[in-house]
């Protein structure tokens, strides 16, 4: 009955279920564990009527020409600029650190000694890591270095990822940069943009094909299962193509171990105050157990006199209890990985991808890439 069975239906799934059912006239059957389509870009609106991001704040912003006119066909968009701000020492200031943020840190004369400096050293619009600054003659330059480090990034890292300082690697820490310029955007992306009635609703869209055929709520192992390197599907052998966008150490049951990520526990607050923040994100790196708080309606005004606020407090990934986020890159773990991907291969029909079935981060525009590239070399 069908061409190909895709598991997952965030965007590595939908792209390619909607890429082989346009394009190539293929039956595709779309399996989703969850009750509801977009993965972990999922949107919704509350009894408010405000858009809320169900598993954290999604921001799309692309360089890549190709994936902006590939969404474009399937929603309008609302200008959006996204601009994050970070209290540090009780200040609110943009990040990331810019000459904007140093004259809100330091003291009028510090602050135009380090632009000066800066300016002389490096190209305007230029980001210095803090590793570069760090190694110059220039004392300013070296304590603008240090603040950083200590007040935007240190305990920022320490919460998102629960390391201790010194477990966190000089190479990672040497890379944070300073934005020699005064643009507050956080992104500077040529295209920056809101999806006009939200995520959801792209994939609605997306999914909206006759040759495509959705089943929720329905996990891969309830209708599927690999024995041999064949796959069945409802205990029969299935011959055409598997996608599969889930977790890899998931397929193979854990054979090896489970892959290490880091979680979060999202907690969402409705507030009688029309807004509560300045923009969208406010960051807390040095204060409080949550990274960051998300004010919803910035991303889609509203005329409302109460708003939605959401925390985010990082916590170790326990399998079965909370969601897989953030992949965490170690060698070893890499390793561990490498085990399932050369499982995966012994499987011919199986095409793994995605940020769970490849282990690694990947930003919206990054997948939906990723997805059209492996519709394109299997056609
Ligand atoms: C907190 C957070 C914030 C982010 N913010 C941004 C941002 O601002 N901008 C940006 O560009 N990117 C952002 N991202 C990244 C973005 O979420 C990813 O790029 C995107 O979700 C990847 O899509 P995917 O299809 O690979 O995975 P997912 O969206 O996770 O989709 C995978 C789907 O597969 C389903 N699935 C898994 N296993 C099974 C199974 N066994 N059976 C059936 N179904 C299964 C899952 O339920 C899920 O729906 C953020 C990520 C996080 C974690």
């Amino acid at each position: 009955m069908f061409d190909v069975i895709v598991i997952g239906a965030g965007f590595a799934g939908s792209v390619l279920a909607e890429r082989l059912a346009s394009q190539k006239d293929l039956k595709v059957l779309l399996i989703e564990r969850r009750r509801e389509i977009g993965g972990n870009c999922h949107d919704f609106k509350n009894e408010l009527g405000i858009l809320l991001h169900k598993y954290g704040p999604h921001i799309f912003h692309t360089d890549n020409v190709k994936v902006w006119e590939y969404l474009s066909q399937f929603t309008k968009w609302d200008v959006y600029f996204h601009k994050t701000l970070a209290v540090v020492d009780g200040n609110l200031v943009p990040i990331p650190f810019n000459i904007n943020t140093i004259y809100k840190v330091f003291p009028e004369s510090k602050a135009r000694r380090m632009e000066e400096a800066l300016l002389k050293h490096f190209d305007y619009n230029s980001k210095v890591p803090i590793l570069q600054l760090n190694e110059s003659l220039d004392g300013d330059l070296r304590e603008l270095a240090d603040f950083v480090y200590e007040k935007i990034f240190l305990h920022y890292t320490e919460k998102q990822w629960g390391l201790k300082p010194q477990e966190i690697s000089s190479e990672v820490t040497g890379r944070v940069p300073i934005f020699v310029g005064r643009d507050d955007r956080y992104f500077n992306d040529r295209f920056q943009a809101i999806p006009h009635l939200g995520y959801t609703e792209i994939f609605r869209n997306m999914l909206a094909h006759k040759n495509i055929s959705l089943m929720l709520n329905t996990d891969f192992h309830d209708v599927c299962r690999i024995e041999n390197g064949d796959i069945y599907f409802m205990d029969q052998k299935f011959e055409g193509k598997l996608i599969y966008t889930g977790q890899l150490d998931e397929l193979f049951d854990m054979k090896y171990g489970a892959l290490p990520y880091r979680s979060l526990r999202l907690e969402f607050e409705t507030i009688p105050v029309e807004w509560y923040q300045p923009t969208t994100n406010v960051n807390y790196p040095n204060n409080y157990g949550f990274t960051r708080i998300t004010e919803f309606k910035h991303l889609h005004p509203l005329n409302c006199s109460s708003t939605t606020i959401l925390k985010e407090y990082p916590e170790p990934h326990v399998p079965g209890e909370n969601l897989p986020y953030y992949p965490i890159f170690t060698e070893q773990n890499q390793i561990l990985y490498q085990k399932y991907a050369s499982e995966s291969v012994k499987v011919d029909n199986l095409i793994p991808v995605g940020r769970l079935a490849e282990y690694r981060y990947y930003d919206m525009d990054d997948i939906v890439a990723r997805a059209l590239e492996v519709f394109e070399k299997w056609i």
